[in-house]
């Protein structure tokens, strides 16, 4: 299999500047606190149920938080002592119970025992007693993911990375390339296929020519795609379109159209729990943005504090105007940086006062921008004001629920509104109505 060279993409989207300052930064390690603060709930579902109790040693790679129902089994990310479990906030507004563990600084690890074979089953149990999740941002487990109740004839690594800053993927796919193409062609068996996608935007050629040239030296059957650089090329249902020309239909998933799309990083986690027994509890991260005096790409251990790896960077400077979890577009804006690091946070942005939208909104001009880049084809500005008014059934009609969040509308938007927030408060709201 070879490289399509035809660029695809999908309709409308933005074109913001990629500002990936920390592309040519390698990933390094990044010193861990004396103490790790383990949120219980780092991906969609319910919180993992506490396993342990104050007092308790553990190692890197304890068990801490029990997945039940939809979720996934959360570990401890240093050796040393349970000291407490604490409330605390997400970035996301929620608050669930954070394990508070000394860090004794020796870094002892528990693995999982080695695999005897390397079979479709054995694969799945492995992704699920590592707590493997997609770390793409949205965290969704993944022995549920890689498990579809549908005919699969298609797997994509989603390798665009389309949101400007974050480069920590990129880093994988240039530094750990054998390990995240291993971790595909796991994923890939998994799902019954000897074949794989990876799409990735055309400012990466570098990670292309690495990518294909390990491919060919592992005998991996890989199609590269190369896809326009275009905001939100990595989203799921514009990177099927783009790869494959199949439309996931308004409210379907992937696996309606016979496609699972992965995430880099996830392809990464898999092929360390796989070959090397590790749970998931260290990742890579993105630190960018003109309001940080070094921009760096870091491996992470989760339980780090936001502010001490803020510190590690050389701190805020003092243009910084605003700080987000995960990227511009897509990303939460904090309060400050008394937040854990996570299996999901990609990227810890601080912004300058000439990156950062700090303008007040203003009423709408009806220019309809927003709809004109709308990947999904809705009408923004008609959910912004339906929600502004509290008439949900109407922001329903006009297709809130198939907003894919992605900020195009809000990043378009002349009067500055937030778009975004507005949508996503609509489609909680005719969710729990179930409008
Ligand atoms: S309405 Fe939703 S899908 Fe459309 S541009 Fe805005 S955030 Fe993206
Ligand atoms: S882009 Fe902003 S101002 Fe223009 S129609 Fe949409 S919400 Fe209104």
């Amino acid at each position: 299999m070879g490289r399509n060279l035809k660029k695809p993409t999908f309709k409308r989207g933005v074109h913001p500047p990629h500002n990936k300052f920390s592309s040519e930064s390698a990933l390094e390690e990044c010193p861990t606190p004396d103490v790790v603060y383990i949120p219980l709930c780092q991906h969609i579902g319910k919180p993992a149920v506490l396993c342990v109790s104050a007092g308790d040693e553990v190692k890197a790679g304890t068990l801490i938080g029990r997945a039940e129902g939809l979720g996934a089994d959360v570990f401890s990310s240093v050796s040393g002592v349970v000291k407490a479990v604490v409330r605390a906030k997400t970035p996301t507004g929620a608050v669930c119970d954070h394990v508070v563990i000394e860090n004794d600084g020796k870094y002892e690890c528990e693995t999982l025992p080695a695999l005897e074979d390397f079979s479709r089953q054995s694969v799945l149990s492995r992704i699920r007693e590592a707590g493997l999740v997609g770390m793409g941002g949205a965290g969704f487990p993944s022995h549920i993911k890689y498990s579809p109740q549908k005919h699969i004839d298609a797997f994509i690594v989603n390798a665009a990375e389309c949101e400007p800053y974050i480069t920590c993927d990129y880093r994988l796919l240039i530094e750990k390339t054998h390990e995240v193409l291993d971790g595909a062609a796991l994923l890939a068996e998994a799902l019954g296929l000897d074949c794989f996608y990876v799409g990735i935007e055309d400012n990466k050629r570098h990670a292309v020519d690495i990518i294909e040239r390990t491919a060919a030296e592992s005998g991996l059957k890989v199609k590269v795609t190369v896809l326009k650089s275009k905001y939100p090329q990595g989203a799921e249902k514009q990177l099927i379109y783009a790869v494959t020309g199949r439309r996931v239909p308004n409210g379907g998933l992937p696996a309606d159209v016979g496609v699972v799309v992965g995430n880099v990083h996830t392809a990464y986690a898999v092929h360390d729990a796989v070959r090397n027994g590790t749970p998931l509890y260290r990742r890579a991260l993105t630190v960018c943005g003109s309001g940080i005096v070094h921009n760096k790409n870091l491996w992470v251990r989760t339980g780090v504090k936001y502010s001490d790896v803020e510190k590690y960077c050389g701190g805020a400077t003092d243009d910084c105007v605003k700080t987000i979890s995960g990227g511009p577009m897509m990303g939460f804006a904090l309060d400050g940086t008394d937040y854990s690091v996570t299996k999901t946070t990609g990227a810890l942005l601080f912004l300058g006062r000439a990156e950062a939208n700090t303008l007040q909104p203003s009423p709408c001009i009806n220019c309809a921008k927003c709809a004109s880049v709308c990947p999904m084809n809705l009408m923004p500005m008609y959910i912004d004001a339906y929600a502004q008014r509290g008439d949900y059934a109407s922001a329903a009609k006009y297709g809130a629920k198939s907003c894919i969040e992605c900020g195009c509308c809000a990043y378009s938007c002349p009067a500055k509104r937030p778009l975004v927030q507005s949508v996503r408060l609509a489609k909680r709201i005719i969710k729990e109505k179930g409008l």
